[in-house]
């Protein structure tokens, strides 16, 4: 087991209430970015001395921008159905990570300067006075909210905490308060092209040592092309995919399934990433600014569809927002949605009879799938019957014999958060990630009791490297988790090996 300066919690069964522990969690809070990133994003770079009155500019600039958020700050009737509902809260006992209580943080600001009674009568309506102390606090619990929009599925009035914390790191960014995992990140995306700064030759050495892997494994020529101009897809992936385990794997199966079924693909130097962490900072402009290299890629290659790898928040910016963002994208086929997703392009394959699998291949394993919240929750629909819950099953059923699903009430819509999405994947912040597991932790351990479970698939990347930190902290085997293509990679009969 790994150590830790903290305690990991105990697995008991769900649901499981935690004993109150106020303010213990107060402490935890991510590195703030250097100026010179919170610069290259167009913030600036330490807290200016007129701080409070910019905090109230920009709070009332997105009250007028988004119609939403006035709407989320008005409505609580305080009625608590989502008080327990949220996986930092469940794993810390922190009351400040109750939903309600985490809203309530910017309510109370909103309240006391935007409101007549909270002008007047501050003490009758809880508003408070905009201090430095208030500001710490926003820095760190809007910290601690993966923007995963669980506790939204259970609002009578379907307030979504993830939109309170996206505007409230977007004025904490307004006002040079920026983190420094995610706005350095975006720094290299608009300097390189993706998340971990990989430049043009070494992507194009990785994807040429994929092929000779692939050629070794199989006897196949499988092709891993880069920006190959006139391909049918230009697929964009989370970089993770481009070399890290447990993600290269799935790669390696996006391009079996390319072969197999005959789809010409590249990937483009240009936007070597499907992550946008603008969602994670609330801001559109940067948002924007990541999305158009997609586009500007699609151009350049002249491709006909875009097809989104195993990434969970780029899905729902790319689902949700892409067209918005970067379109319109009346330049490519229009028998494909825009854009589409590779469980989904592979689903389709399988449904037409174009795929062969060895089911057998996959025997050794016994499994579970995790529904990423921004994949499933976030954009459940998808472009195909039956959204991002019943395709990535389906998927995993063709191609293996033992699936099974956790409990019912920690799946689909009320799936629990992996604790490490929103922009929280970072070191800094892993006693949080490992408390905020820990449900999902909880329905891990009960369908391993029940059906012998060795094997956790997600098709999210955050979902993938925050499990492979976070398993051994609770006593599962940190290869425990895997890539649903990696699954497909196994079963997919490509021919014989000469
Ligand atoms: S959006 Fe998710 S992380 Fe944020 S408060 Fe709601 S349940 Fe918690
Ligand atoms: S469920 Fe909705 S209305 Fe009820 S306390 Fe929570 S945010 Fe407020």
């Amino acid at each position: 087991m790994a150590k830790a300066e903290f305690e990991t919690p105990e697995l008991k069964e769900f649901p499981e209430i935690p004993a109150i522990q106020v303010g213990s969690m107060a402490h935890s809070k991510p590195f703030i970015a250097k100026a010179e990133f919170q610069e290259d994003l167009g913030f600036p770079g330490e807290l200016p001395d007129d701080w409070k009155d910019k905090v109230i500019a920009k709070m009332g600039e997105l009250l007028k921008k988004y119609r939403s958020l006035q709407v989320y700050l008005d409505s609580c009737v305080k009625c608590g159905a989502c008080t327990d509902k949220c996986h930092y809260f469940l794993g810390t006992g922190d009351p400040k990570n109750m939903p309600v209580a985490r809203q309530d943080l910017l309510r109370a600001v909103y309240r006391r300067y935007f409101t007549f009674a909270g002008k007047y009568f501050p003490k009758l309506v809880g508003a408070v006075d905009l201090t430095k102390e208030v500001l710490d606090d926003w820095y760190s619990y809007f910290h601690q909210c993966s923007q995963c929009r669980r506790c939204s599925v259970f609002c009578p009035y379907g307030i979504d905490t993830a939109e309170v914390s996206m505007a409230a790191r977007e004025i904490l960014d307004s006002i040079g308060m920026g983190q420094k995992y995610c706005n350095e990140i975006i720094g290299k995306v608009y300097k390189i092209g993706n998340n971990l700064g990989l430049p043009g030759p070494a992507l194009i050495d990785t994807m040429e040592g994929l092929e000779e892997e692939v050629k070794d494994d199989t006897g196949i020529d499988v092709k891993y092309p880069v920006d190959v101009v006139g391909a049918d897809v230009l697929l964009v992936t989370p970089s993770a995919d481009f070399f890290a385990e447990p993600h290269v794997d799935g790669l390696i199966g996006y391009g079996k399934v390319f072969h197999q079924a005959g789809i010409s693909w590249t990937v483009s130097s240009h936007a070597s990433e499907a992550a946008n962490f603008g969602m994670f900072i609330g801001s559109y402009d940067n948002m924007r600014k990541v999305a158009m290299r997609i586009r500007e890629a699609a151009i350049e290659l002249k491709v006909k569809r875009i097809v989104i790898g195993e990434c969970g928040h780029a899905w729902r910016v790319a689902y949700s927002f892409l067209n918005t963002l970067a379109g319109p994208f009346d330049f490519l086929d229009p028998k494909y949605p825009v854009p589409q997703h590779i469980v989904e392009v592979t689903h389709d394959l399988i449904q037409r009879g174009a795929l062969n699998f060895d089911k057998s291949a996959n025997d050794h394993l016994r499994i579970t799938f995790h529904d990423s919240c921004n994949v499933a929750r976030a954009s459940r629909m998808g472009n195909m019957p039956g959204g991002q819950f019943k395709l990535p099953r389906e998927v995993i059923k063709a191609v293996a014999n033992n699936f099974f699903d956790m409990a019912p009430e920690t799946i689909h819509e009320s799936t629990f958060c992996c604790g490490g999405g929103g922009g929280l994947l970072t070191d800094d912040l892993m006693e949080l990630r490992v408390k905020g597991a820990m449900p999902r932790m909880q329905a891990l351990k009960q369908v391993v009791d029940d059906h012998d479970v060795n094997h956790l698939v997600a098709i999210c990347a955050i979902c993938k490297s925050q499990f492979s930190k976070t398993l051994p902290y609770y006593n599962f085997p940190m290869h425990m988790i895997g890539s649903l293509h990696a699954l497909v990679s196994n079963a997919i009969q490509l021919g014989t090996k000469e």
